[in-house]
Parts: structure tokens; sequence; C-alpha cells
């Protein structure tokens, strides 16, 4: 069969994906992949059919980059639906003349929910935060900035969903698109444990298929402790955190490995202690395998790719989806809160890391949800609900 994807540009999105497509080809489907010129390789790697959407976009002026970076959701919004037009052309042509016989989209990305609704072809949302209804909802604690950018934006919004009815796409309001419907088929990267308010999504149309990582032997840990640090690829610019971390480790017997971003500029931090590391990217897996704490932001991926190692967490959430990712680990005891407070204070976070590096009930906890998300289906379950999908 043939498969339209679409994801949005980012690694926490587009990361777990790549053994759902590798599996699909390699059961003979064609997959064309709809992203962005920096996830080619990873894609075409996996045996899809790159469409490059970058050549298609309008370019971003510095002020609307800059409130993309601080993640306003109106402003994802109103860019979202603005690629929508600006790739209309292409995906309708990629339609009517390939004749896709099914959608796979991410949960956030706009064009391609429009583009299933548009054409009224089967579609399967692939989700890589936690399934999201108005019960999990709940779990998603925003803070008043938060709250502030999506009513302030809404005006906005509408103005742009109207000039997307000409092109064939019928809009009612943003939630419309947000939120899934209770029959939307779904997968979800994660265990029916780790969701929040599991009972409230049925069997048949919500597949909870597991982090979908590759898998890397666990180490010894006999030396030194490795502590690692990071705050994901998106809201990463930190360094005042960063530099109460060096401050509160420098002299401890542990080794701190700090993935800073590929942006970040390590000139902020200031000559290293012999015991610190600073990395723009790291190989995440690999260096959990060896890990034990990870100081996280609490991403979706990052959360779950710590658990499936085992590696008790020390969570420090800074957004609203973070916030619930955050509260969900704490809840099932693989992971304990830092105050926002003992980030900014590096003897109340030298107290908070070593604690929790010697806490063996969080220790138990990350081992219990590693065997949970290591029994889920994966890959090969995704692929499976997604050929269900289209056979129905
Ligand atoms: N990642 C990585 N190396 C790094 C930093 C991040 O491989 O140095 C990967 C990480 O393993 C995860 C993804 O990037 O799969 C980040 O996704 P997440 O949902 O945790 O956070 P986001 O970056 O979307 O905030």
């Amino acid at each position: 069969m043939r498969i339209l994807w679409f994801c949005i540009p980012a690694y926490g999105h587009t990361n777990p994906t790549i053994e759902v497509v590798r599996e699909l080809t390699r059961r003979g489907h064609e997959v064309r992949y709809y992203s962005f010129e920096e996830f080619r390789e990873k894609i075409e790697g996996a045996g899809a059919d790159f469409v490059s959407c970058d050549a298609n976009l309008p370019a971003i002026d510095a002020k609307t980059e800059r409130k993309l970076h601080e993640v306003s959701s109106t402003e994802m919004s109103v860019q979202s639906f603005r690629i929508t037009a600006a790739l209309d052309p292409i995906i309708s042509k990629d339609v009517e003349t390939w004749h896709p016989d099914m959608i796979v989209t991410d949960s956030a990305c706009f064009w391609g929910k429009l583009t299933a609704l548009k054409y009224n072809l089967p579609w399967v949302c692939s989700t890589t935060t936690f399934a999201f209804n108005k019960d999990s909802a709940q779990y998603m604690s925003q803070s008043a900035k938060e709250i502030a950018d999506m009513v302030f934006g809404l005006p906005r919004l509408n103005r742009e969903i109207r000039k997307l009815r000409p092109l064939g796409y019928h809009v009612k309001s943003v939630l419309d698109i947000v939120q899934n419907k209770p029959d939307d088929n779904t997968i979800v990267y994660t265990s029916r444990t780790f969701q929040p308010c599991a009972d409230t999504f049925d069997q048949t149309h919500y597949r909870f298929v597991g982090p979908s990582v590759r898998s890397v032997e666990p180490q010894g840990k006999d030396g030194r402790p490795l502590v690692y640090a990071s705050l994901g690829t998106v809201i990463n610019d930190r360094p005042g955190f960063y530099r109460t971390l060096i401050e509160a480790l420098r002299n401890e017997d542990v080794d701190l490995l700090i993935s800073c971003g590929k942006a970040f500029d390590e000139a902020l931090l200031g000559e290293l202690p012999a015991n610190v590391r600073v990395e723009h990217y790291v190989d995440q897996m690999e260096v959990l395998s060896r890990a034990s704490l990870f100081i996280t932001h609490c991403g979706m991926n990052s959360a779950s790719e710590g658990m499936w190692m085992a590696v008790p967490e020390l969570l420090f959430p800074l957004t609203g989806e973070q916030r619930a990712v955050a509260r969900r680990v704490a809840e099932v005891g693989a992971g304990t809160l830092l105050d926002e407070g003992d980030a900014k204070d590096a003897l109340k976070l030298k107290a908070a890391v070593l604690s929790a590096l010697v806490n063996e009930e969080i220790s138990a906890g990350a081992a219990r949800m590693s065997e949970d998300l290591r029994s889920c289906a994966g890959p090969i379950g995704a692929a499976d609900f997604i050929e269900q999908v289209a056979a129905s």
C-alpha cells in the first residue's frame, strides 16, 4: 500500500516514527514522508521516499522565529496554518497523482490532519506525547503566560482558519485540530501504565505501542556515577541552569555530562572543571546506558528513554506538556521532582542530585517502568495497527 506520512520539524516527534517506517517499508509498503531537510537522512535510511517541506515554505521573520523558539502555542498554530496553505499545491498534486491509500500524521501536524480530512482518506494519528482528551488534558498545568498566549491568540488563529477555506480545508476551531476524537485511530508511543487516564481511551482506536527506541545494552556502573543532564532539543538555552549545575557538582565524586543543544554557546559556561563535559548533542541512549541519574526536562521521549534504560530521573520540566510528563514519572515512581527554587541554588541543587543518586525507591521504580515499557508491542505493533486501519 501507499502511505503519505507527515510530521513537524522536531526530533521528539520524528524519532519515534523512524522504526515504524522501517518496519512498514520492510513489509513492502511505500511510504512518502513529508518532513524537513534536517531529518532527510534518517527518513531515507528507514526506506521512505523523502519530500522536503523546507523548499516550499516562506521565510520566517526574526520576531516570529523568536516566538517559535519560546514555544508560543499561538505562533506555532499560526505557522502551522500557513504551512498548510503553502504546502497545499504539492500535497494536492501528490494525492491526485500518486493515489495514497492512507495518511499517517503527527498529532501536532496540522497539514497532515487537514489533508486527511480534505481528501477523506483513512488516517492514523501518530502521538509522541500523551494521548489527549479532556481527562488527560487535566494533567497539563499551563502557566499564566501560556494561557494568556492562547486566549489572546484566538482572533489571529480564526483569521488564519478562514484563509484556508477557499483551498478546501474546513476547520471550525483550533481545538478541532488539536484535540483527538474518541474514535480517531491513534498510535501512542508509550504504555497504558504511563498514559494518564488510560481507561478513558478505548482499546480499538488507541494503540499504546511503547516508546520507539533503539535499545542499547546497559553498561556496568562500577566507577564514578555519571550524572547526565539534557533539556532536550527545543528549549535548551538555559546557561544559568547549566552554570548552577556545574557549580553544584564541581567538587563531587561524580562525572557530569551536559547535552546543551546545537545552538548553545559553550563559552557562556566558562572554564569547565575536570569532572564536567558539555556536548552540543550526544547519542542519548548510549549515554543513558552508562548513567546513574538523568536530569531531564521531561520531553516525552527523553523521559521514556530514561525509564527504558532504568535510569532514575530528576525532573526539571519547563512547559505545561513537560510538567504533565514529570508528574506522571513521579507518580509511577521512576523519578523525583526538582524544585524550581532549588534549581537556582548550587547548594540545594547539589543536595537534590546527591539524594536522588542514592534513592532506592526511584531506582526500583525506574526498573519497574523499564520492564513495563519493554513489554509493549513496539514498532511492529504500530505497523500492524496501520495495516489494520487501512484494511478496515
Ligand atoms: N536527543 C539526543 N541527543 C541529545 C539530546 C536529545 O539524541 O543530545 C534526542 C533524545 O534522545 C530524544 C529527542 O532528542 O529522542 C528529544 O525529544 P524529547 O521529546 O525528549 O524533547 P524535545 O527535544 O522535543 O523537547
